[in-house]
């Protein structure tokens, strides 16, 4: 089953750190966007799809009549699987009423935390307090959300190991099932660039790394992916999609798509998006070569790995079995994964095994 993604590009302000396609102060185009998207729908097949998932910019920043209006659209175009895993990414700085997204079929929320510290989330930009971000989540779970996740951050600048502990200890104390973690980086052209923001150094980095990941398998989170962490049943359905080279249509200024074998991307460009027109760009199609080595870029981030024999034709036995002893990778039945120690440095080995 496809996965269905739909992009909400508006911001109520843009995180000096952040390089997404998404926009502050263009709320009056909301509308004739919705409408874009959905026009947008009709331009794919009815096909049968597993999980949708709203993501941003900042869904939660517009009307959710606008969510609720694409959503339905999208399920009288589309064949949407009955149980089907449908996510709105929210920022706990708009969340206004949390019962219309349950009204509107959403069943699971995406929270973008990132700390609950207030001066690190100054530091950061955010439009939120630490008290906002918890009482967001208790406001989700009390309007019926049983599927929350939250995102972190660390390597921030200022951020010292009991802060990191800190806020790993509070999201725990929280009604969520699922928490994704994200060391900061520094996107070129983005301000915090431009201001020689840095994130810590590789070892402080790897510290807070391994402590989230001690923490959260002492609490019950299982890590699956690299960044990704959840309670049994609550891994995120939609962004296994991807990792496991699935299809996915995307719909929205920016959003990008892999359909009936081929790659793309529709235009950045909000104001060109609704006037329509030619919206697809940068089309590729896949060769064999191609998708064996998405499939091991991709699939590696998870923990339950890739088959042997399809890194074998890459990477032939001798090196997969050096990264094995020297505790970088480990099989996992017919698989090879990463160990905690080799996804420190999966970029390094990755590079190397294709
Ligand atoms: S709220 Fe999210 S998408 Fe919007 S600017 Fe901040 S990080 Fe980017």
């Amino acid at each position: 089953m496809r996965g269905l993604y739909i992009h909400i590009p508006f911001c109520k302000s843009k995180c000096p750190y952040c390089d997404f396609n998404s926009y502050a102060n263009m709320f009056d185009l909301a509308e004739d966007y919705t409408n874009a998207v959905i026009r947008e729908m009709s331009e794919y097949p009815e096909c049968r799809i597993g999980t949708v998932y709203f993501g941003g910019g900042t869904p939660s920043s517009i009307n959710p009549e606008y969510i609720a209006k694409i959503l339905a659209a999208a399920k009288q175009h589309f064949d949407i699987a009955e149980n089907a895993e449908i996510t709105m990414e929210a920022n706990p700085g708009t969340i206004e009423n949390t019962a219309d997204y349950k009204s509107a079929g959403i069943n699971r929320i995406s929270l973008g935390v990132q700390s609950f510290n207030d001066k690190l989330l100054k530091t950061l930009g955010r439009i939120h307090s630490g008290d906002d971000a918890k009482n967001a989540v208790l406001m989700f779970k009390k309007a019926g959300f049983d599927n929350i996740s939250i995102d972190l951050m660390y390597s921030l600048p200022g951020q010292t190991p009991e802060m990191w502990k800190r806020d790993i200890e509070t999201a725990l104390s929280l009604p969520i099932t699922h928490i994704s973690c994200y060391g900061l980086k520094v996107e070129e052209g983005t301000p915090f660039a431009k201001s020689g923001v840095t994130p810590q150094d590789e070892e402080a980095d790897i510290a807070l790394y391994h402590m989230l990941i001690d923490i959260l398998k002492e609490n019950g989170f299982k890590q699956y992916e690299i960044s990704n962490f959840a309670l049994a049943g609550f891994e995120s359905r939609h962004n296994l999609v991807y990792w496991k080279c699935g299809e996915y249509i995307g719909l929205g200024a920016g959003a990008h798509s892999y359909f009936d074998g081929a790659r793309y991307n529709n235009i950045y460009n909000v104001a060109n998006y609704i006037k329509g027109g030619k919206i697809r760009e940068n089309i590729c199609h896949l060769s064999d070569a191609d998708k064996a080595e998405e499939k091991i870029i991709l699939q590696m981030r998870l923990t339950e790995g890739v088959n042997r024999d399809i890194l074998n034709i890459n990477a032939g036995n001798e090196k997969i079995d050096e990264y094995i002893r020297l505790g970088y990778m480990h099989q996992v039945g017919d698989n090879v994964a990463f160990t905690p120690d080799g996804m420190d440095v999966s970029n390094y080995i990755l590079s190397d095994l294709i």
